[in-house]
């Protein structure tokens, strides 16, 4: 936690805070979701995503949010492309009938 100038009034506050309590203007800081780069690499290694929303969810929600929806992502990606197989493979098997495609 530092110590920050509000851009609008130059006022010191709390990096961690989401608004100036001096004139009330929005802590650009804190506000600011997670950039691109950073999203890929949550993306391809969905550890440092939990670990990274893990650290700042109480101070940067909106940035640690971004991080975990990044780092999901593929997880849900996954268990969709196993549950069409699996209801696939499925249907198969009922049918009683072995096809190979
Ligand atoms: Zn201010």
């Amino acid at each position: 936690m530092a110590l920050i100038n509000c851009k609008e009034c130059g006022k010191q506050m709390s990096d961690t805070a989401i608004s100036c309590p001096n004139c009330g203007a929005k802590n650009k800081n804190n506000n600011e979701g997670a950039t691109t780069g950073l999203k890929v690499i949550c993306f391809l290694i969905p550890l440092i995503g939990i670990i990274i929303f893990a650290i700042n969810i109480t101070t940067r929600p909106k940035y640690a949010k971004a991080c975990l929806i990044a780092s999901i992502l593929p997880t849900i990606i996954l268990a969709l492309i196993v549950l069409f197989i699996y209801t696939s493979t499925s249907v198969i098997v009922s049918d009683g009938i072995f096809t190979q495609y």
